[in-house]
């Protein structure tokens, strides 16, 4: 400890469809997780660790569906994160169209609709704003 100043959470689709087992696209055990992930996020509020989370979001037609059961479709309760890895204060970056790229905000929500985080262009330009370079990563299927 002492390097939290370094440190920026990567939380990774921990969406309702992958971590329940009532989800879409359920990922085995991912319950299991949550108690786990909810310290994560209280620990890094509670030392100001900016938290950055992939979130799928899917179009109904997703040509990723035809590899992948559909899920984390737009708007559906599935989408949703779960309520462990949510701070009270998230600002949400879409994987297209323009936004602000917040100063402080102390959890960034970046939408993608392929594998990749990277596939939001705005998730390179945010990790090099918050100048932070000690990445600590969690969540589900983070073997994709
Ligand atoms: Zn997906």
């Amino acid at each position: 400890m002492g390097d939290e100043g370094k440190w920026i959470f990567i939380d990774i689709d921990t969406q309702i469809d992958f971590m329940l087992p009532h989800g879409r696209l359920y990922v085995e055990s991912a319950e299991q997780l949550l108690p786990l992930l909810k310290q994560l996020t209280q620990f890094a509020r509670a030392h100001h660790i900016p938290i950055i989370s992939s979130m799928d979001a899917h179009a109904a037609d997703d040509p990723e569906f035809q590899q992948f059961p559909p899920h984390c479709v737009k708007g559906t309760p599935g989408q949703q994160k779960v309520p462990e890895t949510l701070t009270s204060a998230p600002v949400v970056i879409p994987e297209r169209g323009s936004f602000a790229l917040p100063g402080s905000a102390e959890q960034v929500i970046v939408e993608k609709s392929s594998l990749d985080i990277f596939s939001n262009p705005n998730t390179e330009v945010l990790l090099a704003q918050l100048k932070r370079h000690e990445l600590v990563v969690y969540g589900v299927a983070t073997d994709y």
